[in-house]
């Protein structure tokens, strides 16, 4: 069976954009391939090295758990696991840092914006270079498929430069996987913001109580220049709109609300009204399974352990290909044949 991996970084809970991006992709294909979800702590660590922010990892962990058991991950078919528990991701990534220039880094889109957005005013090295470590959990499991938002996008590519030149230089070990972008490739933040995202604080959490949702949507940003219910609006890139297409079922409600807005013959009380009851219908059963989830003591931790231990072996095995095509096995060998071999003469000789 193919295999896909894809995850997120344990920073607080999952959004509808997290939703739209990846986890609805996730969700359809996990028994057309063996899954694996990273729980991306280390690269955290690359905007959040700080001490208190590493004591946040188990409780966001918790929440990220849930709210894919929540949209319906089966833990009983996928493998979710804690990327720093598997220390072979920090072998694999420095073996892929000799393949890929600072350049090609640089070139990388979103990296000088991850560091403003951190408010670093200069790279930290590891965040220069933490598109190398994403290619390294991608091919830890040897995977096929990743499916992630529009941001990730270049990180794949590099990564099937990477598998390339691994397996041209040394030896056939890894699959060179593709993209899989979600339907809503960047969904657009509450704000109008180009990108939901949880340091803009511009986010609908699939966890957030139906009363936050539509406090959220009430102050949602629309057309600006739509001072009045009866001046004619724009529909298209409109976030309101937006999230009608993508999240209210009633299609013919969504064409009459487009319609109507167009012609300037309706409010925007009435739009965000009906969106906000297409949400809450939309998220209801997500936090009903949410709340019955989080019950059951241990069940997360658990799952998270088990899946760990089912990486480690994935891990210790691709490893053991990496050195072997290398030669870097071969070179250890030769040293501990003859250590042994040297070790037996003498014996004899004593
Ligand atoms: P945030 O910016 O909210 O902290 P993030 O981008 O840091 O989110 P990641 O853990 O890096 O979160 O991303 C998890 C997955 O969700 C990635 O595949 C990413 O592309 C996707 N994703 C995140 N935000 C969006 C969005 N607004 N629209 C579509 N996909 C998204
Ligand atoms: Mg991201």
């Amino acid at each position: 069976m193919k295999r896909i991996l894809t995850g997120d970084r344990p920073t607080g809970k999952l959004h509808i954009g997290h939703y739209v991006g990846s986890l609805t992709n996730r969700v359809r294909l996990q028994r057309e391939y063996e899954c694996y979800f990273i729980i991306a702590d280390l690269h955290m660590l690359t905007t959040r090295p700080d001490k208190a922010s590493i004591e946040e990892i188990g409780r966001n962990s918790r929440d990220i758990v849930l709210d894919y058991l929540a949209v319906g991950i089966d833990p009983a078919v996928s493998t979710i696991y804690l990327q720093s528990a598997v220390p072979e991701v920090y072998e694999l990534n420095l073996i892929f840092e000799m393949l890929v220039t600072v350049p090609r880094l640089q070139r990388l889109p979103g990296l000088k914006d991850m560091a403003r957005s951190a408010q670093l005013n200069e790279m930290p090295f590891g965040l220069l270079g933490y598109p190398i470590l994403q290619s390294a959990d991608i091919l830890l499991p040897r995977a096929h498929l990743v499916p992630v938002g529009k941001d990730n996008e270049a990180h794949v590519e590099m990564t099937r430069e990477i598998a390339r030149r691994f397996n041209g230089q040394y030896d056939e070990v890894f699959p060179i996987p593709d993209v899989l972008v979600g339907d809503v490739p960047t969904l657009v933040g509450t704000d109008g913001g180009a990108k939901m995202s949880k340091s803009l604080d511009n986010t609908i959490f699939l966890s957030d109580p139906a009363d936050v949702v539509e406090r959220k949507v009430r102050g949602m940003y629309t057309d600006p220049n739509r001072v009045r219910a009866d001046v004619p609006g724009t529909v298209e890139g409109n976030p309101v709109f937006v999230y009608h297409d993508v999240f209210n079922d009633n299609t013919v409600e969504v064409e009459d609300l487009k319609e109507r807005y167009r012609a300037g013959r309706v409010g925007d009380v009435e739009v965000k009204e009906k969106l906000t009851r297409a949400m809450n219908a939309f998220l209801d059963p997500i936090r009903e399974r949410r709340a019955a989830f989080a019950e059951e003591k241990g069940l997360v931790e658990s799952i998270i352990f088990a899946g760990t231990q089912r990486m480690k072996e994935e891990a210790r095995a691709t490893l053991s290909e990496v050195r072997k095509a290398m030669g870097l096995a071969g070179v250890w060998n030769g040293i501990r044949r003859k250590a042994e071999k040297a070790a037996k003469i003498s014996a004899k000789e004593h």
